[in-house]
C-alpha cells in the first residue's frame, strides 16, 4: 500500500474507436489499465464507441430524415459511448478491479447548448474524485456532455480525445495518454506515406496546426484545451509499446528545430469563385459577410484585382456546406453585377507545418519546386508564421503529398534541419 501512495500519480487514458473496437481488444484495453493502475497510478479512462459505431447510428437517423432534429441527434450518437464504458468497466471488474462507469451527464460535463458541437463549460470532478480515493478506475463516457437544461450534447466527431484532456485539465492529471491504433504522431499520415516517421515530440503550435490543416490524429479542440490548460499530451498505440509521442508544453526555443516537422492535409473543402465584382471598399464584406452570416466556415480566401478593376475572389467551404454557399453567392453576384460564379468540389489541401520555418527564408520555394517536379499545378497559396498551404486537384493529392515528404526529406532521421 505505501508503495502506491508513493508513487501515485493520476493518468486519462483515451481509448479510441479501434482500440475499443471487439470484446477481445476491450478486454486488451482492460489489461493495458490494470498494468497502469498496477504501478500505482489512478486512472481514469475516457472511451469512444467501438469503431463504425457512430457512423453506423448517423446512418439509422439518415434512413429516417436526411437532416433530423440535432437534440435527437446527440440522444442517439451519444448511446456508442455508453456501451463502451460500462463492457470496459466489465472487464476491468473480472480483473479485480474495482470500476465505475459513468456517462457525460453523470459526471457533469457542462456544455454549451449547440447540438453537434458543443463546447465543454466546466466539470464537476468531485464523484470522480471520491471514487479515486476509495481506489476505483472511472470510466467516462467520451464525445458527449449536457447542458444546462440536462440535455444530452456531443462535442464533434472525434470529440472523445476533448473530453480525455478536459477531464485531465478538471483533475489536474499528470499526463493524457491518447491510445490509438499508430503509435504516434507521423510526419504525415502513415496510410497515405508507408515510410512516415514517428516524432518523439511536437509542439502544442505546431500538433494545432496539423490538426486544424486535416490530420484527423487528434481533434484540434483537444490541442486548444491541452495548450490552454497546460496539459502533458502523449499519443500512443493501445496495440503496441513504446513512447509515442509527447506533445511538448515546454517553448522549444532552445531546442533544434525542423524546418518541416509534418505535412496535414484534407480532402473536406470545396472552392468558390467570384468574378467581375467592383474593386471597391465593402465589396469583400458584401461577398464573404453574408457567408459567414449563413454560419458557412470560410477556410482559404484570395482577392485578386485585373487591370480593368474587375475583382476576383476565391475562397473555400466545408464540402457539406457547399451547396448553400454557392445559392448565397449566386444572389449576391446579382446583387453586385458579377459576371460569374463557379464552384469546384474535387480540391485538396494540403499544408506543411513547423516551427523552424520562422528562422528559414526559402521554405515555400522549396514546397512549390517539389510539386512543380511532379507537374501539380498550384491553385491557392496562403501562409502562417509555421505552416504553408496550398489548394491543388483532389486527383494529385498523395502524389503530392509524397513528394513533398521526401522533398523535406521527413523519412530520414535528421528531417529537414535546414
Ligand atoms: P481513434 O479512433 O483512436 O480516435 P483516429 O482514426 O481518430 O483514431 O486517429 C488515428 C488515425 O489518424 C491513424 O490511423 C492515421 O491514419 C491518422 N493520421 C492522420 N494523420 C496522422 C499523423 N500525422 N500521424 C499519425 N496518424 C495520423
Ligand atoms: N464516437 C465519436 C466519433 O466517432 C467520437 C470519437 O470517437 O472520438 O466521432
Ligand atoms: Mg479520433
Amino acid at each position: 500500500m505505501g508503495k502506491r501512495i508513493n508513487l501515485m500519480s493520476l493518468i486519462v487514458q483515451k481509448y479510441g474507436g479501434t482500440s475499443v473496437g471487439t470484446v477481445e481488444r476491450i478486454e486488451a484495453v482492460a489489461d493495458r489499465v490494470v498494468k497502469s493502475y498496477q504501478c500505482g497510478n489512478q486512472v481514469v479512462v475516457a472511451v469512444s464507441a467501438m469503431s463504425g459505431e457512430t457512423n453506423r447510428l448517423i446512418g439509422l437517423a439518415n434512413e429516417i430524415n436526411e437532416s433530423p432534429d440535432l437534440r435527437e441527434m446527440d440522444v442517439l450518437v451519444s448511446t456508442g459511448e455508453q456501451v463502451t464504458i460500462a463492457l470496459v468497466c466489465m472487464a476491468l471488474q473480472k480483473r479485480g478491479i474495482e470500476a465505475r462507469s459513468y456517462t457525460g451527464g453523470q459526471v457533469k460535463i457542462l456544455t454549451d447548448n449547440v447540438h453537434g458541437k458543443a463546447r465543454i463549460k466546466e466539470i464537476d470532478a468531485h464523484r470522480m474524485q471520491t471514487d479515486l480515493k476509495a481506489g476505483r478506475v472511472v470510466v467516462v463516457a467520451g464525445f458527449q456532455g449536457i447542458d444546462d437544461e440536462g440535455n444530452i450534447t456531443t462535442l464533434g466527431r472525434g470529440g472523445s480525445d476533448t473530453t480525455a484532456v478536459a477531464l485531465a485539465a478538471a483533475l489536474n492529471a499528470d499526463e493524457c495518454q491518447i491510445y490509438t491504433d499508430v503509435d504516434g504522431v507521423y510526419t504525415t499520415d502513415p496510410r497515405v506515406v508507408p515510410d512516415a516517421r514517428r516524432l518523439d515530440q511536437i509542439t502544442f503550435e505546431e500538433m494545432l496546426e496539423m490538426a486544424s490543416q486535416g490530420s484527423k490524429i487528434l481533434q484540434i479542440r483537444s490541442v486548444e484545451f491541452a495548450g490552454k490548460y497546460s496539459v502533458p499530451l502523449r499519443v500512443m498505440s493501445s496495440f503496441i509499446e513504446g513512447p509515442g509521442t509527447l506533445i511538448s508544453l515546454e517553448d522549444n526555443d532552445q531546442m533544434e528545430q525542423p524546418v518541416v516537422s509534418g505535412i496535414a492535409f484534407n480532402r473536406d473543402e470545396a472552392k468558390l469563385t467570384i468574378r467581375g465584382i467592383p474593386d471597391q471598399p465593402g465589396v469583400a464584406y458584401k461577398v464573404l459577410g453574408a457567408i459567414s452570416q449563413a454560419n458557412i466556415e470560410i477556410d482559404v480566401i484570395v482577392q485578386n484585382v485585373a487591370k480593368d478593376n474587375s475583382a476576383t475572389i476565391t475562397f473555400t467551404v466545408h464540402r457539406a456546406a457547399l451547396k448553400q454557399a454557392e445559392a448565397l453567392l449566386k444572389e449576391i453576384a446579382v446583387d453586385l453585377g458579377a459576371i460569374e460564379v463557379d464552384s469546384d468540389d474535387r480540391i485538396a489541401k494540403i499544408s506543411i507545418v513547423g516551427v523552424g520555418m520562422r528562422s528559414h527564408a526559402g521554405v515555400a520555394a522549396q514546397m512549390f519546386e517539389a510539386l512543380a517536379n511532379e507537374g501539380i499545378n498550384i491553385q491557392l497559396i496562403t501562409t502562417s508564421e509555421i505552416k504553408i498551404t496550398v489548394v491543388i486537384e483532389e486527383r494529385y493529392l498523395e502524389l503530392a503529398v509524397r513528394a513533398l515528404h521526401s522533398g523535406f526529406n521527413l523519412s530520414d532521421d535528421k528531417a529537414a534541419e535546414g
